[in-house]
């Protein structure tokens, strides 16, 4: 059964079933989000479907992102990996009309939702049960998860194979189980925000972007060694026309490096 739970407007994630709204919304609540000043505010599927649809976009052979529109809470774009081993989810969308489980259908299912982060939990576990697919959650962010559901499979240690050829690798930083989705046989990175991609087709490391709340220079560099075996060329993000096309790997090298530059005070422009 479909859950009708209220859902925050701030985050777009849902809570279970509830005759009147939840008096909070915990990820909203949390340092890394925002209760907006007029308060917290709350929407339903019923709402949400009435005035959105989902868009979708192929980015790369394989790879097709989808994003709500008109823009909705955070505005992530989800991305839609289909592989000779089965079709994958990275991260989720409020939004789950009957257009999008068509669609959706129509291109093969689901074999899998993968999530790289709290703020992207969305209706997770509804999305779940339309594809009959695990949800896979690293278990460091299972008290973020507000529906439980038998489908959502907690992940532990440092990385997981999703499907043969596809796999998560926690990053931690932006939550402790913060990761990302790894396609080597496109040479593919999915980061969720787990390191953003800037306008400057660089990348960033924050613990909390829509307030600017940086991550300490070790993080940083443990998150640029882990990153430091997989081999990608390029690197997707959240958001639309967030990513970087060619030589990623270096890129964001690179970019991590002058995030710890920045930090220690040291000048990041030759002079
Ligand atoms: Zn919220
Ligand atoms: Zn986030």
């Amino acid at each position: 059964m479909r859950n009708h739970g209220f859902i925050c407007a701030t985050c777009g994630v849902q809570y279970p079933s509830s005759e009147s709204p939840p008096e909070h919304c915990a990820i909203c609540e949390d340092e890394r989000q925002y209760v907006p000043i007029e308060g917290q505010q709350w929407t339903t599927p019923s709402e949400l479907a009435a005035g959105h649809s989902n868009l979708f976009r192929h980015m790369a052979p394989g790879l097709t992102a989808i994003g709500t529109v008109p823009h909705f809470a955070i505005g992530q774009r989800a991305f839609l990996l289909r592989t000779p081993a089965g079709n994958v989810l990275w991260d989720c969308l409020t939004l789950l009309d009957e257009a999008t489980i068509e669609i959706i259908e129509g291109l093969g299912g689901l074999d899998a939702i993968v999530l790289s982060h709290p703020h992207y939990f969305s209706t997770m576990a509804e999305w779940g049960q339309a594809f009959d697919c695990p949800v896979y959650v690293h278990a460091a962010d299972r008290d973020w998860v507000t529906v439980p559901d038998a489908r959502i499979e907690f992940w532990e240690g440092e990385s997981r194979e999703i499907l043969p050829g596809i796999d998560v690798y926690r990053l931690g930083g932006h939550f402790p189980g913060a990761s990302v989705l790894h396609w080597p046989e496109h040479e593919i990175l999915l980061t969720g925000d787990t390191l953003l991609i800037t306008p400057d087709r660089m990348a960033s490391f924050m613990w909390s972007y829509p307030n600017n709340i940086p991550l300490d220079a070790g993080t940083v560099e443990s998150i640029a060694q882990r990153l430091r075996p997989l081999a990608f060329d390029s690197a997707y993000s959240a958001f639309w026309g967030r990513e970087i096309l060619i030589d990623a790997k270096h890129v964001i090298e690179e970019s991590a490096q002058r995030h710890c530059r920045a930090l220690r005070g040291q000048p990041n422009v030759s002079t």
